[in-house]
């Protein structure tokens, strides 16, 4: 009797701990990390192809948005408050 008690609770840790790795997993995939220094990405403004360590780097609406000036930054801030 004892021994299907202490399965049943082995099995409960069990499913416990995988159900928080899904969720980490899935915590992990929802916000993807910022790209790396030397990554070029695009200013969404002027087109430009910046290094991701040199980039204006602001927040907008929960995503990351990598501008090569702070004028290009304010310029895409008034697009998105139309
Ligand atoms: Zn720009």
């Amino acid at each position: 009797m004892w021994r299907i008690i202490i399965v049943l609770v082995l099995l409960i840790i069990l499913f416990l701990m995988i159900r928080k790795s899904i969720r980490d997993f899935r915590n992990k995939n929802a916000a993807p990390p910022l790209p790396s220094k030397d990554m070029m990405v695009q200013d969404p403004v002027c087109k430009l192809y910046i290094a991701a360590g040199s980039a204006v780097v602001e927040k907008i609406g929960g995503q990351h948005y990598h501008f090569c000036s702070h004028e290009c930054a304010l310029k895409f801030k008034s697009y998105m408050s139309d």
